[in-house]
């Protein structure tokens, strides 16, 4: 793909014209090697660059991880256990002890404060010298968290500050970082100091300087300063501000982040805007769509119609459709994948349709004969397609004969190539990385348009950033006639009661799946506790449930092993399906109304969304249970609880967000793409949208990036941009 946009070519240093910043030869000051500063020389040097430090620059960006307020020194005798605090002390004596393990002692110092309080700190490893400078009589000021028996105070490796009249670790808003392994706390903030001191006002300012301006935050050298050392002006208006990262200097450091991720996304939406691809005819469309909706043997909800019609809008346009088709887990969105294939279809055109599991691509291939009839050409290919088979298929991809192609990764293996791919659709995208996506688009001349679906409802940050050069439709609703599922914590004692129920709902007609997160049982410590699939299969089959069949589902088994059980369980022959989480995508038996979760705590909160959603997909009620071994009396984990509490996925996604991350949330689309040294998709949405509100603004206005007032991104983008966009590969 050709950008159009200003990513211009790394250019040096040197070339640029840019007369209010101090000279520079031709290499930036900001690149020196982090060993070159006073207090680091080769050895810490390697040190920081194994937590990837090289250049003053990092350096700069090395950003504290929380601060303590050390602007007053506190009395003993006012401090409560587990506060954090800085006392002025003089020690009294010391003394070493070893430990049991013999390997290691401990050091003690006795001291007391100026009323006379006492209290202990204890080192559990110190270094050479570390202990005399506690000789009796010495005066120091350490900041620790306090903890109290009965009368006895101590402080376990409080951080000391022997000269009071340093002004760098005591006595003002200090900042604390992660710690780095061999670099003693008060190193690091000297070295950062040291740091800051030389080469803060060679920071490029990025960003122009109306929009600091209309949203009343600082320049960047400010800005990084007040966020390493927070200076006593500019903590007047409240230190809390600082330790939430709201303080302005914080958030002009987050609004440049999301500034600069938002211009790569929406400049990279722009740009394949601009690529060719099939416009297909939109009557023709219509047509098609009205002929294969009488096929259908419901109608389709508002949802679901409001997104076929964005789909064949950009079905008709000259470039490349490239949609997210979100809907939770059950909201039919394979109904609008097949509408849309089947249209592009009748157009002439190849469609491919990639699922992440046999078992899926199974069923969306079984689904869409029963709907759609036997004689409509669609064809599947999995693993165990035979050789023949595929030769036949790809002869006729080949040769371009109009027809929908279901798959697994089969379908992006080499020999395949289509002649003419209209439309590539990925099921449950998030089981697929980023490589396998472009692989399947790349098997064919024209870029066909893409159609991404997930059942992992994305917040709107992540939509908004790691999703955020992708179009978006959304279901929202769920088709009719669907009733809430009931979720349930069942603690072990409850076991018989939670059999019961189940007994009684399998003898009403109804299946049940039970659900564990190993396969066999393990010896490893860390799971000899759980449950497996296969001897619980075992038990539940023999001694539970000895009037009912029993199915086992799990990864170790064949793929044909693995459609005879869905089969017998789809048919019913089988009432109990115990499975691991390999049913968890879209495996869909509307008559199955029960979910067991085994040692739910072993779960995230997206996968027992998505587990859950195989049931409450019929007309009878459901109920899902979600066990944990642990007794009664010990909280549950937050996560079981959303589940209790709500069946909609976008409160769960955003709830997870919030629990976990975005990292655990992108699984496998997207290492590294979401490079955030310090702002939070969480904690910092309103900065995202006025970043984003802003970038869209000047694309508008300025597509080229010329005006003037836009010059110091231009800049940017002319050095540092071209490098940092590459990184931020999100499709
Ligand atoms: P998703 O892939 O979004 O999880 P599916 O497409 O598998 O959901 O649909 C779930 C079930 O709902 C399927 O059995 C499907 O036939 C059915 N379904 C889809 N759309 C409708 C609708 N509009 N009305 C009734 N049932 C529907
Ligand atoms: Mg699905």
């Amino acid at each position: 793909m050709k950008s159009t946009h200003p990513k211009a070519e790394l250019t040096t240093a040197s070339s640029k014209s840019n007369t209010n910043k101090p000279k520079k030869g031709l290499t930036d000051p900001l690149d020196t090697s982090v060993q070159y500063l006073k207090g680091v020389g080769p050895k810490l040097a390697q040190v920081f660059a194994s937590r990837g430090i090289e250049s003053a620059r990092d350096l700069l960006y090395f950003f504290p991880r929380k601060y303590e307020d050390r602007s007053k020194l506190s009395p003993l005798k006012d401090l409560a256990e587990g506060q954090t605090a800085s006392v002025k002390l003089t020690a009294h004596q010391h003394f070493s002890r070893p430990l049991k393990n013999r390997f290691s002692k401990l050091f003690e110092v006795k001291a007391y404060d100026s009323e006379n309080q006492w209290i202990s700190l204890k080192w559990f490893r110190t270094f050479k010298g570390f202990e005399t400078k506690f000789n009796p009589g010495s005066t120091f000021i350490a900041t620790g968290i306090l903890k109290r028996f009965g009368s006895v105070r101590e402080m376990v490796h409080p951080e000391i500050q022997f000269d009071l009249d340093d002004d760098l670790h005591v006595g003002r808003i200090v900042p604390v970082y992660t710690e780095i392994d061999g670099i003693p706390t008060k190193t690091l903030r000297k070295i950062l100091d040291t740091a800051i001191t030389l080469y803060v006002d060679l920071l490029h300012e990025d960003l122009p300087n109306f929009l600091l301006k209309k949203h009343g935050l600082p320049k960047l050298p400010l800005a990084i300063q007040e966020v390493h050392f927070p200076s006593e002006n500019y903590i007047k208006a409240g230190n809390d501000l600082f330790t939430d990262f709201r303080s302005p200097a914080h958030q002009r450091l987050i609004y440049e982040e999301f500034f600069k991720f938002e211009y790569h996304v929406l400049s990279r939406k722009i740009d394949s805007e601009k690529e060719r691809g099939y416009s297909f005819d939109p009557a023709t469309l219509n047509t098609s769509l009205s002929r294969h909706l009488q096929k259908l043997p419901f109608h389709l909800t508002a949802g679901q119609t409001n997104a076929l019609k964005e789909i064949f809008q950009d079905l008709t346009q000259p470039h490349p459709m490239n949609r997210l088709l979100q809907g939770d887990v059950g909201a039919g969105k394979t109904a609008v994948a097949l509408l849309a294939a089947l249209s592009a279809m009748d157009q002439g055109y190849q469609v491919a349709l990639m699922a992440p599991t046999e078992i899926l691509a199974e069923q969306h291939f079984q689904n869409s004969l029963r709907v759609f009839g036997a004689t409509t050409a669609v064809r599947l290919l999995v693993g165990k397609t035979s050789a023949a088979d595929r030769r036949t298929l790809q002869a006729q991809l080949e040769s371009g004969t109009p027809m929908l192609v279901i798959g697994t990764h089969a379908l992006i293996e080499d020999p395949i190539q289509f002649q003419k791919l209209g439309l590539a659709i990925i099921d449950e995208q998030h089981r697929f990385g980023v490589e396998q996506r472009k692989k399947l688009r790349a098997k064919s001349v024209v870029q066909p348009h893409s159609l991404l679906m997930t059942a992992t409802p994305i917040p709107r940050t992540l939509a908004l950033t790691a999703y955020g050069d992708l179009s978006v439709s959304i279901i929202r609703e769920r088709p009719p006639g669907r009733t809430p599922i009931r979720t349930y914590l069942a603690h072990v004692n409850e076991q018989a009661k939670m059999v019961e129920i189940i007994r009684n709902e399998i003898h009403a007609g109804r299946q049940a799946y039970f659900i564990f997160p190993l396969v066999n049982d393990s010896e490893d410590e860390a799971f000899k506790h759980l449950t497996s699939a296969v001897s619980a299969a075992e038990k539940l089959a023999t001694e539970v449930f000895p009037e009912f069949k029993v199915g086992l589902l799990h990864g170790q088994l064949s793929s044909a092993e693995k459609a005879s059980v869905m089969e017998n369980f789809r048919k019913n022959e089988v009432q109990i399906l115990v499975s691991t989480t390999v049913v968890e995508v879209g495996v869909d038996v509307p008559n199955a109304t029960i979910m067991v979760i085994e040692h739910a705590e072993r779960f995230g909160l997206s996968q027992l969304h998505q587990l859950r959603g195989r049931i409450g997909r019929g007309q009878h009620a459901s109920t899902c249970f979600l066990k944990t071994n642990r007794p009664a009396f010990i909280p549950t984990p937050e996560r079981l609880e959303v589940m209790c509490e709500t069946e909609d996925g976008f409160k769960i996604a955003e709830a997870d967000l919030e629990l976990r991350g975005p990292g655990e949330f992108l699984g496998t689309r997207q290492s590294g793409a979401l490079p955030f040294k310090i702002a939070s998709l969480v904690r910092d949405q309103d900065w995202l949208l006025k970043a984003r509100a802003d970038v869209e603004a000047m694309l508008a206005t300025d597509p080229l990036i010329q005006n003037p007032e836009h010059k110091p991104f231009k800049d940017y983008l002319s050095h540092q941009g071209k490098r940092e966009g590459d990184h931020l590969k999100t499709s």
